[in-house]
């Protein structure tokens, strides 16, 4: 029942975004191509889909995001030599 009041300010900064639109700012780079975004004023969450559109952050791709970025670090460490494809 903490969020109460914190969730207060962000029905404001909410506002602003349905008029001036959401100020996204990159919160993690998973790959080259994905990244997850917040917006600065409501603090919504998306991400990079498959399709390289925006979709919102749940949970469930949250974790997906997780493991890509589990995956692309590794592959990046494991091989030494540059390979531009
Ligand atoms: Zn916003």
């Amino acid at each position: 029942m903490k969020k109460v009041i914190s969730s207060y300010g962000s029905k404001f900064n909410a506002m602003c975004c349905l008029i001036f639109g959401h100020h996204y700012t990159i919160s993690r780079n998973v790959t080259s191509h994905i990244k997850e975004y917040k917006c600065l004023h409501c603090e919504k969450q998306v991400t990079t889909n498959a399709q390289g559109n925006l979709s919102n952050l749940t949970p469930e791709r949250k974790d997906i995001n997780e493991a890509l970025q589990n995956i692309y670090q590794k592959r990046h460490s494991h091989s030494s030599h540059k390979q531009v494809a």
